[in-house]
């Protein structure tokens, strides 16, 4: 009677388990194909950025990390419970509000490959952003302007900025960021880091495409960002601000929100509105609510 027992107990459990690994394939298989459609999420990470892309064959990008381990949380609510695993990851440039959270990721997820501007910083997050690159076996690409990520049919990503062999340790860190412009057909986003006047005066007088539906407020809406002659070039329908509730810079300033707002842009907070995600067919953008 007992062994009788044990017996179907562990038939059970071998029926369970091989339900639960189909079930994991199929939803594996099904989330391979998202339908055509391109999501980007700005993450809510507090004062700090997070960019998450999840192109339509699946391949997953997430450009700065915020500063804590706050990302993973949000990355375990737009990403499936069973996905271990980013293609890249891209860092605009190395201060903590945007690094910080990179190496988390790093030490949770299996990376495909980490992108970053090649300018150093003496954080101890940097090194360990070097370190785990290389002790993890994840592909390493210097991103400058004229590299172009093919992500998808028809979405990719072109880095603006460093220009390709311009000195980059010599400059303030912001002058050297690395930005990006992520294109899918008639939308598009234009990823800033924490860009300020003097490189955004370059993009513009350096005839970059910049034109963008959405674009990532630079700097956390700092007044040093959003010159009036750079919001024209982009022109954008929307300006995402990634910002953290009362923080000590007083992000964003004023004069940048009734600036944006004078030139008719919809503006958006994730100190208000939370998590904020699109998703993109290619021709339209829908903002989830
Ligand atoms: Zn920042």
């Amino acid at each position: 009677m007992i062994s009788g027992s044990k017996k179907q107990n562990i038939k059970y459990y071998f029926l369970a388990i091989l339900t639960a690994v189909a079930i994991l394939v199929w939803s594996a298989v099904w989330a391979e194909d998202r339908g055509g459609i391109l999501t980007v999420a700005f993450l809510n990470v507090g004062q700090g950025d997070a960019i998450f892309i999840d192109a339509p064959n699946g391949n997953q990008v997430l450009m700065d990390g915020g500063p804590n381990k706050t990302v993973l949380k949000e990355l375990s609510a737009v990403m499936s419970f069973y996905d271990r695993s980013l293609d890249m990851l891209i860092m605009s440039h190395p201060n903590l509000d945007h690094i910080g959270g990179l190496v988390e990721a790093l030490k949770r997820y299996e990376v495909g490959t980490a992108v970053d501007s090649g300018a150093s910083h003496s954080i101890g997050e940097y090194a360990e952003w070097k370190r785990l690159i290389a002790n993890n076996g994840v592909k390493y690409l210097q991103g400058s302007s004229g590299v172009r990520i093919h992500l998808a049919d028809g979405v990719y990503l072109d880095v603006l900025s460093p220009k390709k062999g311009e000195p980059l340790q010599s400059k303030n860190i912001n002058d050297v960021m690395l930005t990006a412009r992520l294109v899918y057909g008639n939308t598009s986003f234009l990823l800033t880091g924490d860009m300020e006047r003097t490189l955004e005066y370059k993009l513009v007088d350096g005839g970059s495409a910049l034109d963008a539906t959405v674009l990532k407020v630079g700097h956390h809406g700092s007044r040093t960002s959003s010159s009036e002659y750079f919001l024209n070039a982009v022109h954008p329908k929307y300006a995402v601000i990634q910002v953290g509730k009362n923080n000590k810079y007083g992000h964003p300033h004023q004069e940048i929100l009734n600036r944006l707002q004078a030139a008719g842009i919809g503006i958006l907070r994730t100190d208000t509105d939370g998590r904020i995600i699109f998703r993109s067919d290619g021709k339209n953008l829908a903002l989830e609510k």
